[in-house]
């Protein structure tokens, strides 16, 4: 079974970004369940086709479509191979079938407040070349590059406002239940990206 770590917190916390930090120091795979849907939408496959709408919408796809993606990538991966989840999982029964998939050895909370969240969110962009995430007033991107950014579909205020209650409604209970497992971890999401990252270790070492 594999061991995994799982990476909690509001959309726009910064699980992206961390989750590809602590890739590389923890040598964990990262499974990304927002990525592989995007990238189902982009090849226009079934699961995209059917994922489409509800993401747009800043709802959440279906529990049997998610655990159909999450079980199919398990299969391709050694099981010795440890895990990294962001973006999953995001209601109890995701939570509940994990369990039986994967031995969780911890759950990462990032903990950001709303308004910072719509703020981040909106001014949020990408370069599709590279993948680099910028921020309109965080953190600028080169001249060179201004040109090319996008800006993710539902990254919108609108959206943002209700990915937001749909996570108050259906992840947020998740904190409780993996807190009740013991396995809970909180660290500050409000802080530079360093600081996070770097609180981030300290809880994922700490006894
Ligand atoms: P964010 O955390 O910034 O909202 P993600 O990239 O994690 O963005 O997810 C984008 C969208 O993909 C979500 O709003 C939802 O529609 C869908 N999604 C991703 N992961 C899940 C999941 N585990 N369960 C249900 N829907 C999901």
């Amino acid at each position: 079974m594999h061991g995994s770590v799982i990476l909690l917190g509001p959309p726009g916390a910064g699980k992206g970004t961390q989750a590809t930090r602590l890739s590389e120091v923890s040598g964990r795979v990262i499974l990304s369940t927002g990525d592989l849907l995007r990238a189902a939408v982009a090849n226009d496959t079934e699961l995209g086709r059917a994922a489409k709408g509800f993401m747009d919408a800043g709802e959440l796809v279906p529990d049997n479509l998610i655990l159909g993606l999450i079980g199919a990538h398990l299969a391709t991966l050694d099981p010795n191979q440890g895990i990294l989840f962001d973006g999953f999982p995001r209601t109890i029964p995701q939570a509940e079938a994990l369990t039986t998939l994967c031995q969780i050895e911890m759950v990462l909370c990032i903990e950001v407040i709303d308004d910072a969240i719509v703020e981040r969110i909106v001014g949020r962009r990408m370069d599709p070349q590279t993948g680099e995430i910028y921020h309109l007033v965080h953190k600028p991107a080169p001249p060179s590059v201004t040109d090319r950014l996008i800006q993710r579909r539902d990254d919108t205020e609108e959206t943002v406002r209700t990915r937001l209650s749909t996570y108050h409604e259906q992840t947020a209970p998740l904190v409780d239940y993996f807190s009740s497992l013991g396995l809970l971890r909180c660290v500050d999401g409000g802080q530079d990206i360093d600081q996070v990252h770097a609180d981030l270790i300290t809880a994922m070492t700490d006894e």
